[in-house]
């Protein structure tokens, strides 16, 4: 017999749940410094939207179902730069939400077409109307003006950070035992932080020493400086400012990738492995990688673990569709990928 108030509860997202999550885990060979060596990763492609955030979306809305805070019919009001948009436009039509999406303008057309092919309105946002803190600050003003406004407010709702702690952080623990492993690390590229915080928790919740990095554009830092500092393409990370769910004090160091060396990756897992995955996925790749290489020091074959967060489907007219070239320390070049094999 259950004993949560929320699982006796029937909601509204019960019917979309079993689309989100759920997602295979590969293991992927590959070789480097004349060694063969391994990563594991997450493939979130295969969520309801085709990207990990959908996670997010479907427990903020089912929460605030369950407190009142959402009611049928309420608009949902959001700031996103594409994948967040996208998945609160899709489950939002489906339980029969209009959605409002404020998005920085400099984000790719995929991402505005998509949010627009799901009934959304989009209000573009300009670097000189404020970015990305700029879109945040118009949802909120939309909100004061407006009656019967959803904020789900991805950046400061626990529930985003709790999506990962119940669902990606328990898949990745079963699935590296069917690999016969334990994590010994963690590494996400960092959006709002849900991801990095919620999983890190989760595998760190027995006492576990997991060492658990954020990650972040080289070419522009923001979890290291505290604000933004120039323009990056690995979309989907480093917003312009540290989110309030982001305990940096809880986390191992920042990992840094440049977003060239990103891109490389992901061509790479897209060109030898069939695995069509988007920028911030060679990003976390690499990230991987860095973090393999600071544990062994001290392990033999430890395990790191990261996620694949969305698609290449998104990037079709972008830097990740285009000849990339190579950077003087750049790791993608070094690396060469051999088989994977996925469990689910
Ligand atoms: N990669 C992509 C493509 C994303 O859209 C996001 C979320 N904005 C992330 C990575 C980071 O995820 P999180 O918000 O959980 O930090």
């Amino acid at each position: 017999m259950s004993t949560s108030p929320l699982l006796e509860t029937r909601s509204p997202l019960d019917d979309i749940a079993p689309l989100i999550g759920h997602t295979p885990m590969l293991e992927i060979e590959f070789t480097w410094k004349g060694r063969s060596r391994r990563i594991y990763a997450k493939y979130e492609l295969e969520n309801m939207t085709g990207s990990i955030k959908d996670r997010m979306a479907e427990l903020i809305l089912r929460r605030a179902y369950a407190s009142g805070e959402l009611k049928p019919g309420d608009t949902i009001v959001e700031a996103s730069s594409g994948n967040t948009g996208i998945s609160f436009a899709a489950i939002g039509r489906a339980l029969g939400h209009p959605v409002r999406i404020y998005m920085p303008n400099w984000m790719s057309q995929e991402r505005v077409r998509l949010i627009q092919s799901f009934g959304a309105d989009i209000v573009p946002v300009s670097s000189e109307q404020g970015g990305f803190v700029g879109a945040i600050r118009m949802a909120d003003e939309y909100a004061t003006k407006h009656e019967n406004v959803f904020l789900p407010r991805q950046f400061d709702n626990p529930a985003n950070v709790e999506a990962h702690y119940c669902s990606t952080g328990p898949e990745i623990e079963r699935q590296l035992e069917q690999f016969g492993v334990q994590a010994d690390g963690f590494v996400a590229g960092v959006g709002t932080g849900g991801t990095v915080m919620g999983v890190g928790r989760y595998l760190r919740r027995n006492g576990r020493r997991v060492h658990v990095h954020p990650l972040e554009p080289a070419n522009s830092p923001t979890l290291r400086t505290g604000c933004k500092v120039g323009s990056h393409r690995i979309q989907g990370i480093s917003d312009e400012f540290i989110p309030s769910v982001v305990k940096l004090d809880e986390l191992d160091e920042v990992v840094d990738i440049w977003d060239g060396d990103a891109i490389l990756l992901a061509q790479e897992l897209c060109e030898r492995n069939g695995l069509a995955v988007g920028i911030s996925s060679g990003a976390n790749f690499l990230g991987a990688v860095k973090v393999l290489e600071r544990l062994e020091a001290n392990k033999r074959d430890p395990v790191v673990v990261t996620v694949f967060p969305d698609s290449n489907k998104k990037y079709l007219s972008t830097d990740l569709c285009r000849r990339e070239p190579a950077g003087e320390d750049y790791l993608a070049p070094q690396i060469r990928l051999q088989r994977f094999r996925a469990v689910r």
